[in-house]
């Protein structure tokens, strides 16, 4: 069994890197139209050999964008650039301590080029008005949205 003292250096090292994140929402707000956290994706840039940072993340688990209260989160390799439509909304850099040593993690916020899901309003429907991939595993497979939305 893990031991709380064993949890503590993830929290605090969590913690910090939501509360960096939060305040770039914060300023992509003041600056922008894009006011709903959901609209976001971001990308962590750590390299294979980072096992630290792994464990770090993988302690969030399935759950990981709710925690950083975004559409997704994705990790990418050292230099590599998404395939997304737009640019990066914002780009910065993580500079905290875990497990006695310094972290600098590249962080990228980007729009997501998805649409929101009319079920769970994040940006992961594939066009407009629709339910995303994950939330059509909730309902039956003859279920039509177009129909159900008419007779609102
Ligand atoms: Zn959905």
């Amino acid at each position: 069994m893990r031991s709380s003292k064993d949890l503590i250096p993830k929290f605090v090292a969590l913690s910090q890197l939501r509360e960096k994140i939060q305040s770039q929402y914060d300023i992509i707000k003041e600056r922008s139209k894009f006011s709903d956290t959901n609209m976001f994706e971001i990308y962590f840039e750590i390299s294979e050999k980072d096992a630290a940072l792994k464990d770090l993340f993988d302690f969030l688990g399935d759950d990981i964008h709710d925690f950083f209260k975004c559409t997704r989160v994705n990790f990418l390799k050292p230099k590599e650039v998404p395939q997304l439509h737009y640019a990066p909304t914002s780009s910065f850099k993580f500079k905290g301590k875990y497990t006695n040593a310094e972290i600098e993690l590249p962080i990228k916020i980007y729009r997501s080029d998805k649409h929101k899901c009319i079920r769970c309003f994040k940006y992961t429907a594939d066009e407009e008005n629709q339910i995303c991939p994950y939330c059509k595993t909730y309902l039956p497979e003859d279920f039509d949205i177009s129909k159900a939305l008419k007779s609102m």
